[in-house]
């Protein structure tokens, strides 16, 4: 009989006390009575401006508009090209299609699997105007190079930092390296709200403006309307708990750090595991703990039966999903990603996971390959 039963994600009280601080603050707004909008969606956006020492947050109804949004801001339209990592979770190519333009996919790197400068060169055509780098997983992607590449062509950088609030490059949060930046406040993010929710983020005035219109309708002021714009804000009481989420999110994201070095450390050496890996001048908020595995379908299958839940980011690569076959790319067109979709298993890691949890997600793994090599 499975001894402990093991979620992939649960929200615990951690830090403790958290949970309470966060009704209390719903509670608080509940009775503010201001449900759209007010003081306090603007001073969350103050302070997550803040967070990632960027000049203006904007607050949206989830990551993928907050994409839609950057993507418009900084004029990506029809006809355009814009390059995205072939191992991206799908709305970061659906937000450029919405837009009228035309996602090209990237081969990740296959250590970091994150988008780097040269995977994306291959791609630059003379209808490039932007590249979406994605801190997958939770891990930085390397900036310096990746910026330089769009100094040299002349492309916009817009970055997805969905996955890695708290991440940084070389000292600096993610989020502050595009002109424009989206993320996502899905509540088993990093910072995660208690529905959907997301952000813009940009340090250029004219696109903060753009950006604080077209995400509320085109509106300047109430009923005067400068452009079509679409609605989609972040709503008064999940802005109020996450002003309290972003408080603890530094100690939210070590703790998750702590865990995956205990798995890091455990897993070393076992079967054929490729555990991950961080580049140099990045960090990286263990968003997911990915392993990989050529059996991994088997290693799933086992540690489902010891009562060990885990995910899979991703199974199918964008170009071999069916609402992406007009892209015209084939099986074998992108072999990293491919691989990734194929050996890719999420371990569970969330922020108050308890030591007799991940002891038994460990147990469980050391026979898996003690049986299976
Ligand atoms: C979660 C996520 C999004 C979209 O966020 P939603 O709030 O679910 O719309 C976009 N990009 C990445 C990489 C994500 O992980």
């Amino acid at each position: 009989m499975p001894s402990t039963q093991v979620p992939y994600f649960s929200f615990r009280n951690f830090p403790v006390g958290i949970d309470q601080q966060v009704e209390e603050a719903v509670l608080r707004a509940v009775r503010g009575q201001q449900y759209i909008l007010g003081e306090e969606v603007s001073v969350f956006e103050s302070e997550f401006a803040a967070y990632v020492q960027a000049d203006t947050a904007i607050g949206v109804g989830n990551g993928y508009d907050a994409l839609v949004v950057a993507l418009k801001a900084v004029g990506i339209g029809a006809g355009d090209e814009v390059i995205v990592p072939a191992n991206t979770f799908i709305a970061t190519v659906n937000a450029v299609v919405q837009v009228g333009a035309i996602p090209v996919l990237a081969e990740p790197d296959r250590h970091t699997c994150n988008l780097t400068a040269a995977g994306a060169t291959e791609h630059i055509t003379p209808r490039t105007k932007a590249i979406i780098p994605v801190h997958l997983y939770g891990q930085a992607c390397e900036m310096t190079s990746i910026l330089r590449l769009a100094e040299q062509h002349d492309l916009t950088i817009v970055e997805d930092f969905a996955q890695a609030q708290g991440a940084r490059y070389k000292g600096r949060p993610v989020g502050s390296f595009g002109r424009i930046s989206a993320t996502s406040f899905y509540p088993t993010k990093n910072l995660g709200a208690l529905g959907d929710g997301g952000a813009v983020v940009t340090s250029d005035p004219a696109l903060a403006a753009f950006a604080e219109m077209y995400h509320n309708y085109g509106q300047q002021q109430k009923y005067h309307n400068q452009l079509v714009g679409i609605n989609s804000r972040l709503d008064t009481l999940l802005a109020a708990a996450l002003r309290i989420k972003l408080q603890h999110l530094d100690a939210l994201n070590s703790d998750r750090q702590r865990l995956a070095q205990v798995y890091l450390h455990a897993l070393q050496g076992i079967g054929d595991l490729v555990l991950p890996v961080t580049a140099p001048d990045c960090t990286h908020v263990y968003h997911i703990f990915h392993i990989r595995t050529k059996q991994r379908n088997a290693l799933q299958l086992y540690l489902t039966e010891q009562g060990i839940q885990t995910a899979i980011h991703y199974p199918v690569p964008v170009h071999l999903q069916e609402a992406y076959t007009w892209l015209g790319h084939k099986r074998g067109s992108f072999p990293v990603a491919e691989e990734l979709a194929e050996m890719s298993l999420s371990l569970p890691l969330f922020p108050g996971m308890s030591e007799t949890e991940q002891k038994a997600v460990l147990a469980a793994i050391h026979t898996f390959f003690e049986r299976h090599g």
